[in-house]
């Protein structure tokens, strides 16, 4: 069996990743930005530090670059011809500046710039990280406008397409929900209040029968001078309320403080429930899964096999060739795995080399060559280490036996899998 290589996984990520452009003609200045764009994007950063790299690397990399970050001065372009030059490819910028004031400020957003970073302090890197995070989210996030005045609905894709969201409109509540439900990269909603067919708060309190705040954030708007709306708004589900008018740059803060907390959330989520070795399930997020599932399988719905998998004498593979060694291993072993498994299956690691697998609907006539398949892809693994070829097997329990619990079936495969480490290894014991 042949295994994608992981050179060949960057390579394609780096395709949909794009590239950053970073001007800057301090060199100092270029490395620590760099730096701080590295640290939180894993695309191709480029870099220059005169107004001719600019152009020949835009020319080279045409339609590649999703955000540009340039000094406003360069050598050679002291009145912002860069940025200008940037602006007329349409590539969106953030731009550096070591000074402000107000006429500066107005020249920078004349030239339609996603924002100005203040070169002030090395502090202001952290700033740079946070917005290019950021923005690079934003670009694969969709934002649904809901409004009823046209008029409205352009203003807020104008001014939202500049923080890079792709743009859904809907005219009323009902027509959100259906987009809402068909199209899941939707992660924000911009919801008017007062609108034919349904109003705002019954949509949010529609939409949150179904989104949770990880998966959607809700942001109530509204000319409407009451107080009482903007409470109402949250008490329905909505992350916050602005007023229609208020400016711009209050306007993208709040959004992105939305954003973040919906990363946020989703990030604690990925933590408490995966496996940060392999990024597998955990065993905490295998038991709560798992419970579900095996209620279907008493009601009948489905038939389940769980499966004990554990790697055999993998404490040689750390004690002759180290602890790293032996991490690598788990991180193949999870990938071969998962590469054989289907998306309803249930597979995590356990702790140390040991996996378990909760199997839905196996057939009874494919099931001693599913799981010999499972085996046998472990066994087919080849690694390298001190310039040694190494390979690695695993031993397996499978019993389909419902029992009383998900425990109960764990405790069975457990037993097989003893049995198979006592019969020699590399093998699979039927409990059942
Ligand atoms: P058997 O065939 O009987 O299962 O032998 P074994 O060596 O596989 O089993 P044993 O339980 O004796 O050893 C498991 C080893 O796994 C011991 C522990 O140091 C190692 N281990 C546990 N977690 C990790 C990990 O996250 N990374 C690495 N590299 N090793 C780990
Ligand atoms: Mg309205
Ligand atoms: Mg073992
Ligand atoms: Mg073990």
């Amino acid at each position: 069996m042949s295994l994608v290589k992981t050179s060949d996984i960057a390579k394609h990520d780096l395709e949909e990743q794009g590239r950053i452009l970073i001007v800057e003609s301090s060199h100092l200045y270029l490395t620590l930005i760099e730096g701080a764009v590295n640290d939180v994007f894993s695309g191709q950063v480029d870099k220059a530090s005169t107004f001719d790299e600019v152009k020949s690397l835009i020319e080279e990399h045409k339609g590649e670059y999703f955000l540009v970050l340039l000094n406003l001065v360069l050598p050679g372009a002291s009145q912002g011809e860069a940025v200008n030059y940037v602006r007329n490819y349409d590539l969106p910028a953030v731009v550096f500046t070591s000074s402000v004031d107000e006429a500066l400020v107005n020249q920078i957003q004349s030239l339609g710039v996603i924002d100005y970073i203040i070169k002030e302090n090395v502090t202001n890197l952290e700033l740079v990280s946070k917005m290019v995070r950021r923005l690079d989210h934003n670009r694969r996030i969709t934002a649904l406008i809901v409004d009823d005045s046209a008029t409205m609905r352009e203003q807020m894709q104008v001014l939202l397409s500049k923080y890079l969201f792709k743009i859904e409109v809907a005219e009323n509540g009902v027509e959100a929900l259906e987009k809402v439900r068909s199209d899941d990269t939707i992660r924000l909603v911009i919801t008017d209040y007062e609108m034919p067919k349904m109003n705002g708060f019954e949509l949010i309190k529609k939409l949150r029968t179904f989104k949770e705040s990880r998966d959607l954030a809700i942001v109530g708007m509204s000319s409407d001078e009451r107080d009482k709306l903007a409470t109402d708004f949250i008490r329905f589900g909505a992350d916050d309320f602005v007023k229609k008018g208020i400016s711009h740059e209050e306007f993208a803060t709040r959004i992105s403080l939305c954003m973040d907390k919906l990363d946020l959330l989703n990030e604690l989520m990925l933590r408490a429930t995966t496996d940060f070795l392999t990024k597998l399930w955990n065993r905490m997020y295998f038991m709560s899964a798992s419970s579900t599932l095996f209620s279907s399988a008493s009601r009948g719905q489905i038939t389940i096999d769980v499966a004990m998998i554990d790697l055999d004498h993998f404490k040689r593979i750390n004690d002759t060739y180290g602890h790293d060694a032996g991490d690598e291993v788990l991180r193949e072993v999870a990938a071969a795995l998962k590469s054989i498994i289907r998306g309803t299956d249930l597979l995590a690691r356990m702790g140390g080399e040991e996996f378990c697998l909760l199997a839905v609907n196996v057939s009874a006539e494919h099931r001693e060559k599913f799981f010999n398949s499972l085996r046998e892809a472990v066994s087919e693994l080849e690694f390298s280490f001190n310039g040694e070829n190494v390979r690695m097997s695993a031993s397996m329990g499978i019993t389909s036996i419902l029992g009383d619990s998900v425990e109960d079936m764990m405790n069975r495969a457990d037993a097989a899998l003893y049995e198979a480490k006592e019969a020699g290894r590399n093998q699979c014991v039927f409990a059942d």
